[in-house]
């Protein structure tokens, strides 16, 4: 999905503003939304105590909201798993936090949250 296999954060998006997680090692386990499933229902954003579940527009800048799906800031996760109890197409999968960005990396279509070191590089230095 992105031109290179390092990825950062994306420090233009917005979710760059809300509070860190606190604490210096990340929780045990860590949430990703397997996106090909994900039906962009919204269902997983309310009972996230941390607020890191982010929108992902769809194509269409028209019609966002169509085709949208989410993803998951896993910098700001704590791993508290009820997004993967509460989705209704159990499409959201708790990784233990050393494979994280591995299945992050092969379940996720569209990335606002994350993107490749070249993409910062260009955008940074235009
Ligand atoms: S596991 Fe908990 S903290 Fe992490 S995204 Fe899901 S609801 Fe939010
Ligand atoms: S509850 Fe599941 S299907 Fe609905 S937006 Fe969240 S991850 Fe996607």
């Amino acid at each position: 999905m992105t031109d290179s296999t390092t990825l950062v954060e994306n420090p233009f998006h917005t979710a760059r503003l809300k509070p860190a997680r606190k604490g210096k090692r990340p929780p045990k386990l860590l949430a990703v939304v397997h996106q090909s499933g994900c039906t962009g229902c919204e269902v997983c954003i309310a009972g996230c105590p941390v607020d890191s579940i982010e929108l992902v527009p769809g194509p269409n800048p028209d019609n966002p909201v169509f085709q949208q799906m989410v993803e998951i800031d896993i910098s700001r996760c704590i791993g508290c798993q009820n997004c993967s109890q509460d989705c209704p197409w159990e499409t959201i999968t708790m990784y233990q936090s050393d494979d994280v960005f591995t299945a992050w990396s092969s379940e996720t279509l569209k990335s606002e949250l994350y993107v490749s070191e070249e993409f910062v590089e260009k955008v940074s230095f235009k």
